[in-house]
């Protein structure tokens, strides 16, 4: 079995893990960061989108609050260009409680968070779809963030500055040398090769997988799994992210992000970290109180719901079922500390806004433990937009607008402008010829059709740059994935496209019918 070693194994490819190994090699530590999946499959692909204020958490958790008043200008400065600079409102419905928005308004004050209140009427000018009912509106710095942007820009950061990010490798298991994790079993899931990677020092980075990855070496972290539905509509009825002036809740924010607008979300505990099915119950729930705020929701067509899954520290034993009362705050822990095992620590839960401080406070335990490694650079040094793989809508019309590219340009995603040769580019540059892997890249297949059109050419895109019988991009499983998430919303608009989509697959290109997952 072949063996590699290193300083620091990262475990666990999203935000969090991919911050510690950012933050980590900026430090001079050698680096190897594994994920099972492509980049962005775990929670971190699957959530809002809104860079916090803070506000939302100045009562309900107020340590968050003040942590993403404090990353918020931070990440504004590293990562601008997968910001968009929408603002935020806090607006009171007439079914908000009356008395919220006073308390509220102090607490933002007390930890730091920049809110100001603005006349209604001047809310209502800005965003003229919201309630017309509104007693009061506030101003805040909510903002919103393309994670897979940031994701890319990320890998592309760690490997300019010497760490390796090794995707489609999963953790199977950790080796203890007396009480010291001190290696781990890995596998290869492209190629079936079993590596082991040795390391002075371990950060599981698993999201809602961290306690099974923890388990391995023999430690438990009670954590309740709290899974949030969200609904993308295929326009942006607004343009600033709109939050509901109430305790944290269900269906209480509208969040425009590049050409759609995400309603969210929903809290139910479930099991297990791959539990994302939707109830119709929940998207019901979610479309009536986001009514409340967008009282013309129903003319607005639903695109698609997906689900994100936090995991929660649940440090006092609360029963199964109440996740939306515990703390949404990042958990570090210390498992010599903790549990007497040397070499490694886990962290978890937390937000996207303030991965950037998770990661500094996980590299300083890792620097301090293992007794080398330079001070914390990330606040200062700016990712370098130029270098990821990523296209935005504007930035597509632009260069497909030039005279030369219209001549030899072929567009594939037509709801996305994606075009040939940059789909050809992503499958060799990733050497990966997997159509889900290549749409989070380049947005295939993620507008109002639902890959209807761009499936197929993109498998025949795959099949010409790697002539193989088995070649087709995995279309199945690239379907299957596009389509979760959209029979509860099949009415109107939706219905008719599901149908014509249907049609093209199934009855004429033959492909063997998907199943949702279990309602
Ligand atoms: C519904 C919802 C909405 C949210 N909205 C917002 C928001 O608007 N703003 C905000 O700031 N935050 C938001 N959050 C929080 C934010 O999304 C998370 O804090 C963040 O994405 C967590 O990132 P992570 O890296 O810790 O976990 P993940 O992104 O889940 O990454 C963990 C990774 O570990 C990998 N892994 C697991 N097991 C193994 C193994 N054995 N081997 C290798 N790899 C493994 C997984 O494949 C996964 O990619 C939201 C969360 C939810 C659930």
């Amino acid at each position: 079995m072949p063996e590699i070693s290193t300083q620091l194994l990262v475990i666990g490819g999203g935000v969090t893990g991919l911050g510690v190994a950012w933050d980590a090699c900026l430090r001079g530590l050698k680096v190897v960061l594994i994920e099972q999946n492509d980049i962005g499959q775990g929670t971190s692909g699957r959530y809002h989108g809104v860079l916090h204020s803070g506000a939302r958490y100045a009562i309900s958790d107020p340590g968050s609050a003040k942590d993403c008043a404090t990353e918020n200008p931070i990440i504004r400065h590293i990562a601008p260009h997968t910001i968009e600079e929408t603002g935020g409102f806090f607006v009171s419905t007439p079914a908000d409680p009356i008395d919220y928005p006073d308390r509220w308004f102090a607490a933002c004050h007390e930890h730091g968070v920049y809110v100001e209140e603005i006349p209604t009427d001047l809310a209502l000018r800005t965003e003229p779809s919201i309630n017309p009912r509104i007693s009061r509106a506030f101003r805040v710095l909510d903002a919103s963030l393309d994670s897979f942007e940031l994701l890319q820009t990320l890998v592309v950061a760690i490997q300019r500055a010497g760490g390796q990010v090794w995707l489609r490798h999963r953790l199977e298991d950790l080796t203890l040398q007396g009480d010291a994790v001190v290696g781990a079993e890995v596998t290869n899931l492209t190629s079936g090769e079993r590596i082991t990677i040795r390391a002075n020092y371990f950060v599981n980075a698993a999201g809602p997988w961290v306690r099974r990855i923890a388990n391995l070496a023999g430690i438990d972290i009670p954590i309740a799994l709290g899974k949030g539905a969200m609904i993308a509509l295929a326009s942006r009825p607004v343009h600033t992210i709109i939050n509901r002036c109430r305790p944290p809740s269900d269906g209480d924010i509208i969040v425009p992000v590049g050409t759609v607008a995400v309603l969210g979300t929903t809290d139910v505990e479930v099991e297990s970290p791959t539990e994302l099915a939707i109830g119709q119950r929940e998207i019901d729930f979610l479309l009536a109180q986001c009514e409340i705020l967008l009282p013309e929701l129903a003319k607005s067509r639903p695109l698609r719901a997906w689900a994100g899954i936090r995991p929660l520290y649940r440090s006092s034993g609360e029963g199964f079922g109440r996740t939306r009362g515990l703390p949404r705050g990042h958990v570090l822990l210390d498992h010599n500390d903790r549990d007497g095992v040397k070499g490694m620590a886990s962290i978890f839960s937390g937000k996207l806004t303030t991965f950037r401080l998770m990661a500094e406070q996980a590299v300083d335990l890792v620097v301090e433990q293992i007794g080398v490694g330079l001070s914390c650079r990330t606040a200062e040094i700016p990712l370098d937009p130029e270098r990821t793989q990523f296209f935005q809508l504007p930035k597509r019309f632009e260069e497909i607008a030039t005279p030369d590219q219209t001549e030899r340009e072929q567009i594939i995603c037509e709801c996305e402008w994606v075009n040939r040769s940059a789909i050809e580019e992503a499958i060799k540059s990733s050497s990966s010829l997997d159509l889900d892997d290549i749409r989070r890249k380049l947005r295939l297949g993620m507008g109002p059709c639902q890959a209807g059109f761009c499936g197929y050419r993109a498998a025949g895109i795959a099949y010409e740059v790697a002539p193989s019988p088995h070649t087709d991009g995995r279309l199945e499983a690239f379907l299957r994935a596009r389509w979760r998430g959209l029979r509860p919303l099949g009415w109107g608009e939706t219905l008719r496209q599901m149908e014509i989509t249907r049609r093209i697959y199934v009855d004429l290109l033959h492909t063997p019918e998907t199943q949702e997952p279990p309602q």
